[in-house]
């Protein structure tokens, strides 16, 4: 039993190896751990093999000896895979012939060890030796996170309450392994991490596979992005309709449910969801208000407002106050999701917090038109 803090310790996990578990309640949002990656990414990840492998030799190399001992202690999936360690000998063989030199061929060795630990614990930014020993979950109950703003490294924190004795977990790959159907997930984990996955959701996906069900939202994303790119696109004439940005919201509304029913990441549901469905809202409230403004600008200059005008701005102040309530959703969430995983001190909780104020700023315009035509029947 390895103690890590006074929130969890590392032990033993049948089928796991090992794995984090709690040593007591953890609140939603806690802080479990914050670190600097330890082992840079490789900077080779493609070309020959060889220069991949010394060059993550001179990562090794390059740690303390504290740190060096703490990697070589970490799972190393690779280990007792015949394949791998054949298509590795396979590969530095033709370096070896080259060179032979008794020293070379022991870097190698070494290199290839280093290389299967590297390949079953690095994250994107690197291997981080305290944060590898939280197992994957496809519905974690803690997220890793990666800080750039104030501060360069990682955090992982509490995304649901999690109780004494519960294995604290977190989704190894949230932008490709989130909201696949569990065949693909299993493959993405096997291939690159090299293990079968038996998180809850997946057990629970055994059982019933969903799949129609992450078809259809495949099909809300690919029509949002559709949507999406035919109002922003360069190349194209399609007429931003006040139909086509429901539609939009819509899809992004149905993506939701189904990612809060799956436990999607708070991360995923931020950055794929809220940002995407607030912009699409927001698109929809300034046009219909600059559509009513122009219309008073308009009957300033000139003879006052027509009959036509009035009810041309109660329907936009109407599409206004449609837009403005999607806003306010996406915006709560966004809030929401951004205080549990990055905290309140971050850059994007701070950034949802004054887009939500500006869009109330905005408001106050709308305020004017609703109390000078509020009263208009139509
Ligand atoms: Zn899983």
């Amino acid at each position: 039993m390895i103690a890590a803090n006074d929130l969890y310790h590392v032990v033993p996990i049948e089928g796991k190896g090992f794995g984090c578990v709690a040593l007591k309640d953890i609140k939603i949002g806690t802080l479990i751990i914050e670190e600097i990656p330890q082992f840079p990414p490789a900077k080779k990840e493609t070309g020959d093999l060889v220069g991949i492998l010394f060059s993550l030799m001179e990562c090794f190399n390059s740690m303390n000896e504290t740190d060096k001992v703490e990697f070589l202690e970490l799972s190393n999936q690779f280990k007792d895979d015949l394949e791998f360690t054949e298509l590795m000998h396979q590969e530095t063989a033709k370096y070896k012939n080259k060179h032979k030199n008794q020293e070379n061929e022991e870097v190698l060795e070494k290199a290839i060890e280093i290389y299967g630990i590297y390949k079953t614990n690095s994250f994107p930014n690197g291997v981080l030796l305290k944060s590898s020993r939280f197992n994957h979950s496809c519905a974690s109950n803690a997220e890793l996170v990666w800080r750039k703003e104030e501060k360069e490294g990682s955090e992982i924190r509490a995304v649901s309450k999690i109780k004494a004795g519960d294995e604290v977990t977190i989704n190894f790959d949230i932008l490709n392994i989130g909201l696949r159907r569990i065949s693909e997930r299993q493959e993405i984990l096997m291939d690159r991490w090299g293990f079968d996955c038996h998180c809850s959701l997946c057990e629970e996906e055994r059982l019933n596979s969903n799949d129609d069900k992450y078809d259809y939202f495949e099909k809300c994303k690919r029509e949002a992005v559709e949507l999406c790119l035919s109002r922003t696109g360069t190349n194209n004439n399609n007429k931003v309709t006040h139909g086509k940005l429901h539609r939009e919201i819509f899809c992004y509304k149905e993506m939701y449910k189904f990612a809060k029913e799956k436990r999607a990441s708070r991360q995923f549901l931020h950055r794929f969801i809220c940002v995407e469905g607030w912009d699409t809202a927001y698109r929809g409230y300034d046009i219909v208000t600059q559509y009513a403004k122009k219309i008073q600008d308009k009957a300033k200059k000139g003879k006052g407002l027509t009959e036509k005008d009035k009810y041309e701005i109660f329907q936009f102040t109407k599409q206004a106050e449609e837009f403005k309530k999607e806003c306010e959703q996406f915006g709560k969430i966004g809030e929401l999701m951004t205080k549990v995983v990055f905290s309140e001190d971050s850059v994007p909780y701070r950034q949802w917090q004054e887009r939500n104020k500006a869009f109330s700023g905005h408001d106050k315009k709308m305020e004017q038109f609703r109390t000078q035509f509020g009263t208009i029947k139509v």
